[in-house]
């Protein structure tokens, strides 16, 4: 989906962050949208659009029409590009490229200087970098090779088995969200049952793999309410994970996916306050309640 250079939120030091395109779940809350389908996709600007017709004229489906509210129908949509390639003034985006595996690694080697001096490296991110094991595992090899410390992100809905023999070996950091305790809730928010999630997260931790860090993103409503946050810190605390990272509200996505054609999930349009971050804090704490258990954010 996008490769982010110079970041410096991703991990330790700068880093390059690659987005990959495609994910299992289904978040309603999800801050990247974008990146869930596993295929290219159009993106509408209609901020942007100057009504000049390009997009129309170059569409071989006939799938663009002026009036529309989101100007394509979708349903006829071959994800071409035609339209965006067409498009003076940036209305249409065509989303997702594809880079072979060396060819991936070759724009990522480019900041090796920034890395080194730095103490950063790459992140892998997505959607679920995970669904692609085979071609992770070739980069990161190449990346290993170069002596690049590699952070990879993930909703922890993999197959244990296939991350474990081909990617654990080259990670340095694991960043494994965890959203939901309640399973049927979990369902019903991110569209699959949490069992595989934490299934995986004890396995990884009770293998003793290094660098595994739960992260629990803040929804208002969602996630962040006493309920999950207790349910979810119970889970944690059997599964025998040492931190946990609070990961404040993002509401950036809700734009993104009326871009993509589909509705607004209902949910709040502005970031929390530093006051409801502290509660909230306040609260993991109160539950946590014994000191073993350290909260980083
Ligand atoms: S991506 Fe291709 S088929 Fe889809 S609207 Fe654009 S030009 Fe038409
Ligand atoms: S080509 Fe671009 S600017 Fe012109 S009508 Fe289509 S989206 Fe709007």
């Amino acid at each position: 989906m996008d490769i982010k250079r110079h970041s410096l939120e991703d991990g330790p030091g700068i880093r390059t962050v690659v987005f990959f395109k495609g994910c299992p779940l289904r978040c309603v809350f999800c801050h990247s949208p974008e990146t869930q389908d596993c295929g290219r996709e159009i993106a509408f600007y209609p901020g942007r659009c100057i009504r000049c017709g390009q997009c129309a004229a170059a569409c071989p489906r006939g799938a663009i029409e002026l009036e529309l509210a989101g100007r394509i129908h979708r349903e006829r949509c071959l994800r071409c590009g035609a339209c965006a390639e067409a498009c003076p003034a940036g209305g249409l985006r065509l989303l997702g490229s594809s880079y072979e595996v060396e060819q991936l690694a070759e724009i990522l080697l480019r900041d090796r200087a920034f890395f080194r001096h730095s103490g950063g490296g790459v992140t892998l991110s997505g959607g679920e970098c995970t669904l692609f094991p085979e071609y992770l595992e070739a980069l990161l090899k190449i990346l290993r090779k170069e002596g690049v410390h590699v952070v990879l992100e993930t909703s922890g809905y993999f197959d244990y088995s296939l991350f474990r023999r081909k990617l654990l070996p080259y990670l340095d950091l694991i960043y494994f969200d965890v959203k939901i305790g309640d399973p049927g809730l979990h369902r019903q928010y991110c569209g699959k049952s949490n069992a595989r999630i934490y299934r995986n997260l004890k396995a990884l931790l009770g293998e003793g793999a290094a660098g595994v860090h739960p992260r629990v993103p803040l929804v208002p409503g969602i996630t962040a309410t006493p309920e999950n946050l207790a349910a979810i810190v119970d889970l944690l605390c059997r599964a025998g994970a040492g931190d946990i990272t609070l990961l404040p509200y993002n509401p950036l996505g809700l734009g993104m996916a009326t871009h993509l054609g589909r509705p607004k999930p209902p949910l709040p349009e502005r970031f929390m306050t530093p006051g409801e971050e502290r509660m909230i804090k306040e609260m993991v704490l109160k539950i946590i309640g014994d000191k073993s258990y350290g909260c980083q954010n």
